[in-house]
């Protein structure tokens, strides 16, 4: 059956603009790091995609290596956009990155000019897209100038293959040098994606200050800590959740300490006196967070996102509510 979006769907997303450029960005993007993968449903897939644009999330995000195997999920979300959603391209934010191990040999990895264009040219050809909004180089590489790797992401919106670029995973300082090579050549870098939640707030260090001062955005990757912030682990470990999953080596039983759930346990505690899951609040608290534009979630099911975005209808936090919530964090 043909896809066709809800007339309705940008009636109750918030949009925040990113940075000082002239795109805005859900409040609550997708990413498809996990869920996406050649080992999901691709119905499942299909669900997720249309729930979320149907509330209004138009950012979807994703990166060479999404998998497994790496490169699938772009493979995955590139069908879906030609058989359903093509006619919707211009009303998407679509994201890619390069940066982590893709292919053998010393050019799939890393920071090098070689690496990031041709990495684009494949992401490219898997989605079916002439362009991507974002491009994304995906960690710091400690070895490739720094200049190589900026040079490049600004020949790549040059050559018209992405519209605007960001960095990911690159500390305060690694940001600072990043930008003034970037502002030196005029390049639309409008964003960062950075690791954020409740259970790590390290970009409150230095890194906050740096994107504010530079008018860049911050989009908070990993904002429920892989599902940690939400209910569903306090109970023990549910059979079809992301640490029960064998394929998804990046949670597993040890993370789940009895020192974190008993965190989590006590900001559910706050999060139900709210009227709020504890997912809800786990993703508003971190749009509190100066810079942040948009909390970029994952999902296994339709119903999470529902759930989620729901969240954006009580933002505000009380400063006894702030105050006990850095006391359980502290
Ligand atoms: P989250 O912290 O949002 O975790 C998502 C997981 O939480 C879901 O898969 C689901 O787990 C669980 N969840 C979500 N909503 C609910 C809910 N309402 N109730 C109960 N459980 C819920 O983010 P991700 O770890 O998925 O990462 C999000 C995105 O961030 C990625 O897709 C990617 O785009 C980006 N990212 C970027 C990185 C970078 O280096 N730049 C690194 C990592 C991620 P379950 O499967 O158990 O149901």
């Amino acid at each position: 059956m043909t896809y066709i979006a809800d007339e309705k769907r940008y009636e109750e997303m918030i949009y925040n603009r990113c940075g000082q450029s002239g795109i805005q960005l859900p409040a609550i993007s997708l990413g498809l790091w996990n869920n996406f993968s050649d080992n999901d449903a691709i119905e499942n897939q299909r669900e997720m995609l249309f729930k979320a644009f149907d509330l209004g999330i138009t950012h979807f995000d994703l990166a060479n290596n999404y998998g497994p195997p790496p490169g699938s999920a772009e493979s995955n979300f590139g069908r879906i956009m030609k058989e359903d959603l093509a006619s919707y391209r211009d009303e998407l934010i679509i994201s890619t990155k390069a940066g982590y191990r893709m292919w053998d040999g010393p050019y799939g990895d890393w920071g090098s000019r070689k690496y990031l264009i041709s990495s684009l040219d494949q992401s490219l050809t898997r989605m079916g897209l002439d362009y991507v909004d974002i491009f994304y180089h995906h960690r710091p590489d400690p070895d490739t100038p720094l200049e190589e790797t900026m040079l490049a992401l600004d020949q790549i919106v040059r050559q018209g293959k992405a519209l605007y670029v960001g960095i990911s995973n690159y500390d305060a300082e690694q940001t600072k040098a990043a930008v003034e090579i970037l502002e030196a050549q005029k390049t639309p870098f409008i964003i960062h994606q950075a690791a954020y939640s409740m259970l790590d707030r390290t970009i409150e260090q230095g890194l906050t200050d740096v994107l504010e001062q530079h008018g860049v955005g911050c989009i908070a990757f990993v904002p429920l800590a892989q599902g940690l912030l939400t209910n569903k682990y306090l109970s023990g470990i549910p059979k079809d959740s992301r640490a029960a999953k064998d394929h998804i080596p990046f949670l597993n039983e040890k993370d789940i300490s009895s020192h974190v759930l008993q965190k989590v346990k006590q900001l559910n505690d706050i999060a139900v006196e709210r009227g709020q899951s504890l997912a809800q609040m786990a993703l508003v608290w971190v749009l509190q967070q100066k810079s942040v534009v948009s909390a970029l979630i994952g999902a296994s099911r339709a119903s999470q996102i529902e759930e989620n975005v729901r969240a954006l209808s009580h933002t505000h936090f009380t400063d006894e509510e702030i105050k006990r919530i850095n006391q359980i964090l502290a």
